[in-house]
């Protein structure tokens, strides 16, 4: 019995359903926070859909953070250390390219689970010119209860180590420019990634995303989308009273 591989095995295969469309052969990846020190994310070489118990390694989240601090890190650090990092059995499977993604989010209490996918219809506006403003400005209420007020979106840059510091960075910002915590960052050419407290909180949040995607597919199409205005939509996003602050993400305690 493992509760927290347990959740996880079933946030990973509902976001892997070959009928969502979220993801396909090894696209994708999921982790989830086991303590302060550790958490469990997907290895490379699997599918969402098909994969079991033994397709997760667990990692120590100071290890992998570590690659932040040195600025000349490259590609050879980031298999080194995500290969040192690993708890347990350090010649079985190596965590997702991604794991570094994974560790910056869940390094923040609130977020116990992450899931990153590639919705075929997030990406269709993803891939488009009007990538930035699609995703941060809003369309419908029941958006705005799922998504919150803004996502986080993430110009692109290359995939590892430049992307991750830009995710970090692109995080902060909105935590300070907003005071509350994203539930959504949007990649560029890329995808989306999605966090909360449990793996309803991540499937919802990818359910909604997606299925505005495809609002704003036929509303491009249809002369382009209306987008709420800014106080209609802060009639309906409830800030909570107390402002998130940058102490988490920064891995400090000040
Ligand atoms: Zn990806």
């Amino acid at each position: 019995m493992n509760p927290v591989l347990d959740k996880l095995l079933e946030m990973t295969h509902y976001l892997g359903d070959p009928g969502k469309d979220y993801a396909m052969l090894g696209e994708g990846n999921t982790s989830a926070r086991v303590d302060d020190d550790s958490f469990y994310v997907k290895a490379s070489g699997h599918t969402m859909a098909g994969i079991g118990m033994e397709g997760f390694v667990q990692v120590s989240t100071p290890r992998i953070m570590e690659l932040l601090e040195d600025p000349n890190a490259g590609d050879g650090d980031v298999s080194r250390v995500y290969q040192e990092a690993v708890i347990g059995d350090s010649n079985g499977p190596r965590p997702s390219v991604e794991a570094l993604l994974h560790a910056i989010l869940l390094q923040i209490p609130e977020f116990s689970f992450v899931g990153h996918t590639h919705p075929v219809h997030t990406n269709a506006i993803l891939c488009s010119v009007n990538a930035k403003e699609a995703f941060t400005r809003r369309i419908f209420p029941d958006q705005i209860v799922s998504m919150k007020h803004r996502s986080v979106f993430v110009p692109y840059v290359d995939p590892g180590l430049v992307l991750a510091r830009e995710v970090k960075a692109r995080l902060e910002q909105f935590i300070e420019e907003e005071g509350v915590l994203p539930s959504a960052i949007l990649m560029q050419n890329h995808g989306l990634i999605t966090m909360g407290d449990s793996p309803k909180a991540v499937t919802s949040c990818t359910d909604m995303t997606e299925k505005s995607a495809r609002i704003l597919v036929g509303a491009y199409a249809a002369g382009g989308p209306r987008f709420l205005e800014d106080h209609h939509v802060d009639r309906i996003f409830t800030r909570p009273d107390e402002h998130y602050r940058l102490r988490s993400i920064a891995g400090r305690d000040s």
